[in-house]
């Protein structure tokens, strides 16, 4: 066994401070998703949306990586791994995991709302008026909901070439990022950590799954033990 890919979700960073939205019953820290994480809801009032990530992004620089995102790291002394987000956080790079593939984006950049290929680093608050050199306002570096996503192609290929998979805290709802388990045709492991897991029809279809009902800082650091010692 060689390549491991790892799918995490909002799950992975919850012991660590930042809230999921499905465990609050569809808000995102008390806001309707489709308002702060759509087109519409940047069109209907961007000022929101614009405070909404403000928040966010403040709450990540005062919180840390925890058991389950340091874990993750000691993968890497016995094989190639590459990490498949659908957080925005950069927990996982702050923990010193090394290849990490963001598929929904991330909270620490800005880009051109005119040409999508304008991207900052942007630790701090963004703001009405705040443009790139083509004169456009600037908005969160994030794939919202309706929005077409980039980076799947290569998350598609990085879990073909899988020799195991581990699946982190994701409520595997939100697609296309919880259909990637279909192109992991090599994998001889799944491992599924989540307190509530929550078993779509590509895991059920999945061969060889562990699920370990557990949280992340539990969960993960007892697989990737497993992993390293056989
Ligand atoms: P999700 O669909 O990945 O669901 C959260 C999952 O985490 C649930 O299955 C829940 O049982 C599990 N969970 C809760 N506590 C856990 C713990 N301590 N350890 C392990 N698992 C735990 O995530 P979501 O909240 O529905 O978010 C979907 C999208 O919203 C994400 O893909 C992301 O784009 C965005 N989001 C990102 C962050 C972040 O960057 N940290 C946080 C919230 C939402």
């Amino acid at each position: 066994m060689k390549k491991i890919v790892v799918l995490t979700g909002a799950g992975v960073s919850a012991e660590s401070g930042i809230k999921t939205f499905r465990d609050a019953g569809g808000l995102w820290e008390g806001h309707d998703i489709m308002e702060v994480a759509s087109p519409e809801g940047w069109r209907k009032n961007m000022e929101a949306v614009l405070e909404f990530y403000n928040q966010r992004r403040r709450q990540l620089l005062e919180v840390k990586p925890n058991a389950g995102h340091y874990a993750l790291v000691e993968l890497e002394k016995k094989f190639e791994v590459s990490i498949i987000t659908q957080n925005i956080d950069d927990l996982h790079e702050r923990a010193g995991s090394s290849r990490i593939i963001h598929l929904h984006g991330e909270l620490l950049k800005a880009r051109s709302t005119k040409d999508p290929s304008i991207i900052y680093e942007w630790a701090k608050d963004i703001n009405p008026g705040d443009t790139c050199p083509l004169g456009s306002q600037l908005r969160p570096h994030i794939v919202w909901f309706g929005e077409a996503v980039p980076m799947i192609e290569m998350a598609a290929m990085e879990t073909m070439t899988a020799d195991a998979v581990i699946i982190i805290g994701t409520s595997m709802q939100v697609y296309p990022a919880a259909g990637l388990v279909d192109f992991a045709e090599k994998a001889k492991r799944i491992f599924y950590v989540d307190p509530k897991p929550a078993i779509n029809y590509e895991l059920s279809r999945a061969a060889s799954l562990s699920v370990v009902a557990e949280s992340a800082t539990a969960g993960v650091p007892k697989v990737v033990k497993e992993l390293l010692e056989q």
